[in-house]
Order: C-alpha cells, then sequence, then structure tokens
C-alpha cells in the first residue's frame, strides 16, 4: 500500500485526504494547528460562536461527492439549506436592494431599487452561465494549463466559443456596459473580490462567479460554516486517515538526486512516504523552504494581493433589518481598488461585509444577542503598521454602520475579537495573509496559477486554494479531485 503525508488539514488537505483513502492509499495528514479546516476556522467564546473564515458556500454537491465516495450519505452527518436571499445591499446615498436568490425576483428588485432594465440583468447572467458551462469543465476540472486539457473536447468546445470568456474587458467594463448604472456594476463588480481581486483589472470571464450564486444558489449549513471543515475530518477519520495535528512539517525530503520526494521532515526527525501533498498556501511552501529548490522559484508564483481586517463581534440586541449577508458598499470603488491594489494602503471609505450567522444558526448566539462578522479586504501585508490601521478603521466601521444602517453600536458590542493580515498569515501559514494565494488581477491569471504537479520533483503534489484551479472551497475541493486523479495516473 502506498503511503501518502499530505501537510495541512485545510478544505483542500481534507478533501484530498478522503480522496486518496478511497482510493486505497495510506494518509497521513499534519497540521500544525490544533484543528482541522486551515482558514475555514471558528471561534466559540461566552456563548458565541464565530466562523473564522468563509460565509459564503457555493456547490455543497462537491462536498456530497465525498461522503457518497466513501459509501456514505452527507445527509446523516451535514445538513445545508440554500437561501432564498443572496444578500443585502446599503449604498451611502441610502439606496437598498435586499437580493433575492430567484434570478427574476431579483431581476425585479433590481428595476425597483436601482431602475436597471431587468432584461440587461437576465442577459449578463445567461452569458455568466453559458461561459461557465463551457470553462468548467477545462479550468475547474483538469490539471491546466495543459495542452491536453485544450485538446480534450471540453477544451476545443472552449477554444471554439473563445468570445465567451469576453477577452476585450474587465469585469468592471463589461458590467458597466451589461448595466449601465454605477451601482448595479458595482454589485456584480463585487464577485471579482470574492476571488480577492480588483474588478478594474480582473477579467470579464470572473462573471461566471455572478452565475455561481445566481443560479446555482448560495447555501448555508444548518451548523454554520465549520461543520464543512469538522465533518469532512470526521468522515476521513471513520475511513481510516490519520491526522497528527500540533505537527509542523520542517520540510520535505527528497533523494539525493533531487528528483523524487522521500518522506517529510517533523521535529528533526525523518518520515518516509511515497508521496506528498502540500496544501500549504504555495508562496509559503517555497519561500519558507519547504523543498530546497536548487533552481529559481517557479515563474507562476504570483503576488498574494488581497488580504482582510476582520472584527468579531458579540452584539447585544437583535436587528431586523439584517439578513444573514450583507454589504454596505464604499461611495467610490475606483478609489477602493487604488487603495488596495495600488497604494497598498486601508481604504478610508471601504465596502463592509457583515455576516450574522445567528440568523441562520439561532445558537450561534445568545438570546437577545447577535454575531455580527466585519470585513474589509485590505493589501497584504507588507510591513504596514496594522495596530494603527485597526484603531483607525475600527472608527470608520463605526461610523459607517451608524450612517447608513441608522445603527449606533456605542456599548453594543459586548465581545470583540480582530484579525488581520499578521493574524491571518500565523494562524493558516497563508503568504502575508493572502485569503485566496494569488489574485486574477491580469487576464492570463487562469492559465499561470501554479499547477497541482512539478515535473521536476516526482512523487510531490499540491492542492488548495493558492494552485490550480483557484480560491474558495468549490476550487479547493476541485483542487482535491484533480490530485486524486492525477496521482492515480501518475504513481498507479
Ligand atoms: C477571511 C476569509 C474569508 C473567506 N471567504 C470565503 C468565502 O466566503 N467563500 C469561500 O469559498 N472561500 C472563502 N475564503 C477562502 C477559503 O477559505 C480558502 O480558499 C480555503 O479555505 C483554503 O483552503 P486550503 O485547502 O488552501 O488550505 P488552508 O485553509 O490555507 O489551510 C492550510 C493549512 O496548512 C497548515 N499548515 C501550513 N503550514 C504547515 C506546515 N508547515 N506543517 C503543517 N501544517 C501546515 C495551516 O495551519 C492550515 O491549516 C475566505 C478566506 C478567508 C481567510
Amino acid at each position: 500500500m502506498k503511503t501518502v503525508a499530505i501537510i495541512g488539514a485545510g478544505i483542500g488537505g481534507l478533501a484530498t485526504a478522503i480522496r486518496l483513502v478511497a482510493k486505497g492509499y495510506l494518509v497521513d495528514v499534519f497540521e500544525k494547528e490544533s484543528y482541522p479546516g486551515g482558514k475555514l476556522a471558528e471561534l466559540r467564546v461566552g456563548g458565541f460562536r464565530f466562523d473564522l473564515g468563509p460565509s459564503l458556500f457555493t456547490h455543497p454537491e462537491r462536498v456530497d461527492d465525498l461522503f457518497r465516495l466513501l459509501g456514505e450519505d452527507s445527509a446523516d452527518y451535514f445538513q445545508y439549506n440554500r437561501l432564498s436571499t443572496l444578500c443585502r445591499y446599503f449604498w451611502p446615498d441610502g439606496t437598498q436592494l435586499n437580493a433575492p436568490a430567484n434570478p427574476k425576483e431579483f431581476a425585479y428588485e433590481s428595476r425597483r431599487a436601482l431602475n436597471v432594465d431587468t432584461a440587461s440583468i437576465s442577459e449578463y447572467l445567461l452569458a455568466a452561465g453559458k461561459l461557465y458551462t463551457l470553462a468548467s469543465p477545462v479550468f475547474f476540472d483538469q490539471p491546466f494549463p495543459s495542452v491536453k486539457a485544450l485538446m480534450s473536447p471540453a477544451g476545443r468546445l472552449l477554444i471554439k466559443n473563445f468570445i465567451s470568456l469576453d477577452p476585450l474587458f474587465s469585469l468592471h467594463q463589461r458590467s458597466m456596459l451589461a448595466f449601465k448604472d454605477p451601482k448595479m456594476a458595482q454589485l456584480f463588480d463585487r464577485y471579482a473580490a470574492i476571488f480577492g481581486s480588483n474588478p478594474f483589472r480582473a477579467p470579464a470571464a470572473l462573471k461566471i462567479a455572478a452565475h455561481l450564486q445566481h443560479h446555482s444558489g448560495l447555501f448555508f449549513p444548518e451548523d454554520g460554516m465549520y461543520s464543512i471543515a469538522r465533518q469532512l475530518a470526521d468522515l476521513a477519520l471513520r475511513h481510516g486517515v490519520r491526522f497528527h495535528y500540533n505537527s509542523l512539517i520542517q520540510r520535505v525530503n527528497r533523494n539525493i538526486e533531487g528528483n523524487h520526494i522521500t518522506g517529510v521532515r517533523l521535529l528533526g526527525r525523518n518520515l518516509d512516504y511515497d508521496l506528498v501533498v502540500s496544501d500549504i498556501d504555495i508562496n509559503s511552501f517555497y519561500r519558507h523552504g519547504m523543498v530546497d529548490y536548487r533552481s529559481p522559484l517557479p515563474g507562476r508564483l504570483q503576488r498574494a494581493e488581497t488580504s482582510a481586517i476582520i472584527f468579531y463581534w458579540g452584539i447585544s440586541g437583535v436587528h431586523v433589518g439584517l439578513d444573514l449577508h450583507n454589504v454596505l458598499f464604499a461611495a467610490n470603488p475606483e478609489e477602493e481598488y487604488r487603495y488596495l491594489y495600488k497604494l497598498k494602503k486601508i481604504c478610508p471609505d471601504p465596502t463592509l461585509d457583515l455576516y450574522i450567522s445567528s440568523k441562520s444558526v439561532p445558537k450561534d448566539a445568545p438570546a437577545g444577542y447577535e454575531n455580527w462578522i466585519i470585513m474589509v479586504n485590505t493589501p497584504a501585508d507588507i510591513g504596514q503598521n496594522w495596530d494603527q490601521g485597526i484603531t483607525r478603521l475600527r472608527e470608520i466601521v463605526l461610523k459607517k454602520i451608524n450612517d447608513l444602517l441608522g445603527i449606533d453600536l456605542n456599548g453594543k458590542i459586548v465581545f470583540e475579537h480582530i484579525d488581520s493580515p499578521p493574524t491571518i498569515a500565523r494562524r493558516t501559514g497563508s503568504w502575508r495573509g493572502a485569503l485566496y494565494g494569488s489574485t486574477y488581477n491580469s487576464r492570463i491569471s487562469a492559465f499561470i496559477r501554479h499547477p497541482n504537479r512539478r515535473s521536476k520533483i516526482n512523487g510531490l503534489y499540491f492542492t488548495g486554494g493558492s494552485v490550480h484551479p483557484g480560491g474558495g472551497i468549490p476550487l479547493c475541493l476541485a483542487s482535491a479531485k484533480i490530485v486524486a486523479d492525477l496521482i492515480e495516473e501518475k504513481e498507479g
């Protein structure tokens, strides 16, 4: 039986472990923290439970697949529901839009709130859906970029319909052309931020993210987001995956010729394995010397540009005007992205993502209270003064909530925890606190992500959100499938 060491129990590492144990490999997962999930973690304190990472859950069937693979029914352990409202949007001039999940109702509501032509919305979403159908078999389900992927029937179909990729426009240009309304463009541009990218530079093809929520659906687990990681770790454990927590892997060992891995190094001891799969942020993997890499760093390492400051607040009172997901927009989105990606500073008027899981999971907060998580995108950590930045941003956030929602939080915050790029980097091992690995800030970003395998080092594979096909839970789960299939193909 071949042995595999997986470094990191993030969502990609967990899914890869499940897929490999299903294929008959002996799998050990090494995780530096004391819990599984990586960026998908949780904090429990004083009767509150906070999800410390993702809040948007799409493509739950990719989780169901993992249970099915091991002969189990996910419904026995993991229940989730499709949300009927995607989000409540608030603009600084007082405009509000409750976005229903149903595309027709969404178009109707958008016309009512923003006077946007409903046909423009249907056409945009239709094009996004068509692009997803064409691109997903090539980009998300295969090792890419590869000639093999492009020469597959799906690849040839994509090339034939190359124009659907909308190659001439940025996401923002496409949104403005489609809706001719800055607020609607700002709403759809927000989908680039979901991938940690700048809509003024990211390719229009990122509109497929809108398709994910508006067509495939936005879901929420009945026990909150962290239950995804907990249930996958339990599933893996039930089927023989061995977990080693508090186990920081120091390096990946190679043979004398350097062309094949021989195992991993833990606490100064060498442990032998046939194969190694890294779920560590790919930038950290190389830059922290996990392999003594004799040639220069791979060209495909792009910059990690998007992180966040996140306020976790236990709030007294129940606020009926808010939903599970709420967005409070910046007045000037172009300026916001200029601060993020050019000046690399916290924007003085940022967009706020406000996620309140107790709206769906009442036990996440004591009766009469709510658990507010307010995320503000920031640049990655390049040595900015974060203490000063957090103090200033806290004031900005409190004022913005008062101005846009009419809620004065002074005296209502009964608990506070704050995450910032350095704390995210420390906890999850992500490079400079990046949320999604590299950004998609150029038209070719999707083609140049780090591959799932490097041909120069046999037996070494890469999974998770910082490599192909990309960040976010569904793509991490897709990367796990690609890696497991690659291992079967290359190693037998
Ligand atoms: C604040 C935030 C909000 C997000 N929002 C969303 C969202 O709404 N929807 C969505 O789909 N995605 C979202 N994401 C992105 C998503 O969380 C990630 O893409 C995904 O969880 C990454 O999983 P991964 O497999 O790459 O592993 P990671 O989560 O990066 O985990 C890597 C693991 O490796 C461990 N590790 C690192 N180095 C070592 C070592 N040397 N030895 C042993 N272990 C090591 C780390 O401790 C960690 O547990 C968000 C991320 C963040 C941080």
